[in-house]
């Protein structure tokens, strides 16, 4: 039996990852759920998976689950905030975490899970892209083990030779090739980003994920930061990554080897396979996700990406080569400006804008220390939230 934490149960991975679970009850037990404010569906995993602790991000949507647990009759303690997060990441009892916390936010916990050495399912990118150095020592040191979620690193991964474990160097691999579906606009005309709307832009072709990493999808930030996920989880550079447009997300992402072996990892667009495949490493289960039928996909496309009409992946590809504290100047600028968006605060092209003044104006330095990551993240922040509110033209 495998005991796990799910931080970021309520959301589009934590759902996932418990029907996944539901799938197997006698396989893996849930020990602990964490949301940050909907204590309706909490309440609800409560119910039907009996977590021994509960944790709601602040003080009163734990007191309302609290209430509610009391009501229904369940037996579950109730924590909140960081502490409460890092305690169930960190948990004796516990063998896994599903890192799924969207954002910074999750930065704590994950560590924290890293650092009790527990298996690391992480679909968490940001955590690893604003401190990937203190990360991977973390897991080195404590021998944790970290899986990658995302589909594209669990792709690499299982495209890996084997025996391959995570934050090493894989003999014989020539490059990487990470695929990105596009996005919802990758066919849109660059002057028509200007005027594009949150809904519009939450739209994904071809996966259904939270809100943030959908706009992060439309701007391609989203393969910008999984660029930076994957120099640390493959221990490769920037160089030897080479992002390949595949808009029908059926390829997860290639290894090329030396020898001019190319493998990759196909399935449907469902993140319940590379959950259900880390979960269960190194076996396999079944997910619940539907046999690939090749005969309706088929036909596979490639092209290369337009870093002119997305500015944010040629940040990050910018970032990635300038390393230390420079992808978590990049992380916070965009997760504020994102926000602003979401919030019509924002125009879309403005996101790009706001990020590259950020990384202009805050030089990188050396990210050796959780001080010095969470300094620059706070210092990114405030900079980001002064042009959004200050309205300047290059901003808006
Ligand atoms: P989501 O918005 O659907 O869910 C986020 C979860 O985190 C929710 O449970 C929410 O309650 C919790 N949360 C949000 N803010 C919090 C805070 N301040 N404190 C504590 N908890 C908080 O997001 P998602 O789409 O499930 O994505 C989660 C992570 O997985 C992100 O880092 C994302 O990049 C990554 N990811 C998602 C997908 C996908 O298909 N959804 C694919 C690959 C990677
Ligand atoms: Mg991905």
């Amino acid at each position: 039996m495998q005991a796990i934490t799910i931080l970021g149960s309520t959301g589009s991975i934590g759902v996932s990852t418990l029907d996944v679970i539901r799938r197997h009850p006698d396989r893996f037990q849930v020990v602990a759920l964490t949301a940050n404010q909907d204590v309706n569906r909490m309440l609800e995993q409560c119910r039907e998976f009996q977590p021994r602790y509960a944790v709601m991000a602040n003080e009163s949507a734990s007191q309302e689950l609290q209430q509610a647990i009391h009501n229904a009759g369940l037996q579950c303690e109730v924590l909140s905030g960081n502490d409460g997060l890092v305690e169930v990441a960190s948990l004796a009892e516990v063998d896994s975490i599903m890192a799924a916390i969207v954002g910074a936010a999750g930065l704590l916990p994950t560590l924290a899970a890293a650092r009790a050495g527990k298996r690391v399912l992480l679909a968490n990118k940001e955590a690893l892209v604003m401190s990937g150095h203190l990360f991977m020592q973390a897991v080195r040191e404590h021998g944790a083990e970290l899986l990658p979620i995302d589909s594209e690193h669990n792709a690499i991964f299982q495209s890996m030779p084997a025996g391959y474990r995570t934050g090493t160097k894989a003999a014989g691999v020539r490059r990487i090739l990470l695929t990105a579906s596009g996005g919802p606009f990758r066919d849109a005309a660059s002057e028509d980003l200007a005027s594009v709307t949150p809904a519009q832009a939450v739209a994904h072709p071809n996966w259904s994920m939270g809100r943030k990493i959908s706009v992060d999808s439309a701007t391609m930030m989203n393969k910008g930061l999984e660029l930076i996920e994957a120099c640390w989880l493959f221990d490769v550079t920037p160089d030897e990554i080479e992002v390949v447009i595949h808009r029908q997300s059926v390829i997860h992402s290639m290894v090329d080897y030396t020898d001019g072996s190319v493998l990759a990892q196909m399935g449907n667009p469902d993140m319940r396979t590379p959950i259900a495949h880390a979960m269960a490493w190194p076996e396999r289960i079944e997910s619940g996700v539907e046999p690939l039928d090749m005969f309706s996909v088929g036909r596979l496309d490639f092209e290369q990406p337009d870093l002119k009409k997305f500015p944010c992946l040629r940040l990050a590809f910018e970032a990635a080569r300038l390393g230390g504290t420079a992808s978590a100047v990049l992380n916070a600028a965009n997760e504020v400006a994102v926000d602003a968006f979401l919030d019509e605060k924002l125009g879309f092209t403005g996101i790009a804008d706001v990020i590259e003044s950020t990384m202009k104006a805050i030089p990188s330095q050396q990210a050796d220390s959780l001080e010095v990551v969470l300094a620059a993240d706070e210092q990114s922040r405030n900079f980001a939230r002064g042009i959004i509110e200050g309205s300047t033209d290059a901003a808006i």
